[in-house]
């Protein structure tokens, strides 16, 4: 089976969406066609469509003068074909956000051939009797992020711990707030409503969107955060330094988290050694793929980390998370992007078509592939230039 062709087609809830809203900004999306009919979808998310579509297509662009007419085999092999081929190109940033998305895709193509879902290909699930609590089966348990339209004070509490509750109601059981630009202050004060208001059964993890430089202010927060139970701390410094975050993990015990951005399995390596980050969250497609992402979890669990798949975009890149964290044996979240309390039409529509979330947990797909099956009518009514 060989790769023909090469797809792009562009989707969202218009041109001019502010994604932190919820809301589905310009989305390039892409699929891998064989000679056998068989084909497999990824998206892409952050990398403007207009780069996509100049470097995926036809013999002639980047991409597919590497991939056009090569045999589906294991998609390491796909893989490392491409990325030796970028030895002397940028080899991060959106050239390996795009060769994450035709990994996850030809990993769909893959499962299709054998006609098994991805996470049994990886191995099958990891996680063995001793680090599963009795009388449970495996799934995948989402956690919910948060956002508000406005930041700080008492309309970001009332918003975001609205969201939770209602969600809440609907069987989730894990939830991230985001208290971003905003006071220290109003950080301890967003994670104290929530658990006023939803009590200590639920797991709560909080995001800070960067918002420090200055090690012992997010000492401070930590500190105030601790009595809370917070799962993991995310983003508490911009990530080009490691060493803000070494000096925080030395002083809280609550875990510090990152890697929505992170590219290639060797810039979360660092975070976790020299950054001392416990908690890894690379995007399926962001990080190199799904081929990369194996490696990621491969060097948390001798570190002792765990990695909790981000997905601020849609069920389609969702879909991928749900595999990798079916097999991971370290993965006991994936990031979740609840349509029932966004405004946005098409991330509605996408969950609709994805994995169903029941009583706050996602079944082990039994699809061959991904198993995301993108309806037609929503590329259609959804598309854009
Ligand atoms: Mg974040």
């Amino acid at each position: 089976m060989k790769i023909t062709r090469l797809e792009v087609f562009v989707i969202g809830d218009g041109p001019e969406i502010d994604p932190d809203k919820g809301g589905v900004e310009p989305l390039a999306c892409l699929r891998v066609h064989t000679d056998q009919g068989l084909s497999g979808l990824a998206e892409v998310f952050r990398v403007p469509p207009g780069v996509v579509q100049a470097t995926v297509g036809n013999r002639e662009t980047h991409f597919g003068k590497l991939l056009i007419g090569q045999e589906i085999t294991h998609p390491g092999r796909l893989w490392q074909l491409v990325w030796d081929a970028l030895m002397h190109t940028n080899r991060r940033g959106w050239e390996i956000i795009i060769l994450g998305a035709l990994d996850v895709a030809i990993w769909d193509i893959y499962g299709q051939m054998l006609n098994q879902p991805v996470w049994k290909l990886l191995g099958g699930v990891q996680r063995g009797p001793f680090q599963t609590p009795v009388g449970s089966s495996p799934v995948v348990t989402p956690y919910c992020t948060l956002v508000s339209d406005v930041w700080g004070g008492e309309p970001m509490f009332r918003q975001q711990t609205d969201r939770a509750t209602h969600l809440a109601s609907l069987g989730y059981r894990a939830f991230k707030v985001e208290p971003m630009m905003c006071t220290p202050e109003d950080v301890v004060e967003l994670a104290r409503r929530f658990r006023r208001e939803l009590g200590d059964q639920l797991t709560l993890m909080v995001d800070v969107g960067y918002l420090f430089n200055d090690v012992p202010v997010a000492a401070r927060v930590c500190r105030q955060l601790e009595e809370l139970d917070i799962f993991f701390f995310e983003t508490p410094f911009p990530v080009d330094s490691p060493i803000p975050w070494a000096k925080l993990a030395a002083q809280t015990s609550i875990p510090l988290a990152m890697g929505e951005h992170g590219v290639t399995r060797w810039e979360f390596l660092d975070m976790m050694d020299r950054g001392q980050v416990n908690v890894v969250q690379p995007y399926m497609t962001t990080c190199g793929g799904l081929t990369e992402a194996v490696r990621i979890v491969e060097l948390a669990v001798p570190r002792g980390a765990i990695v909790c798949p981000g997905n601020w975009s849609t069920q389609i890149l969702g879909a991928a998370s749900v595999h990798l964290a079916a097999w991971s044996p370290v993965s006991p979240f994936i990031e979740f992007a609840a349509a029932e309390v966004f405004d946005s039409p098409l991330r509605t529509e996408l969950q609709q078509a994805g994995f169903p979330v029941r009583n706050g947990e996602i079944q082990l797909p039994e699809s061959a592939g991904i198993g995301y099956q993108l309806p037609e009518q929503i590329v259609k009514a959804f598309a854009l230039p």
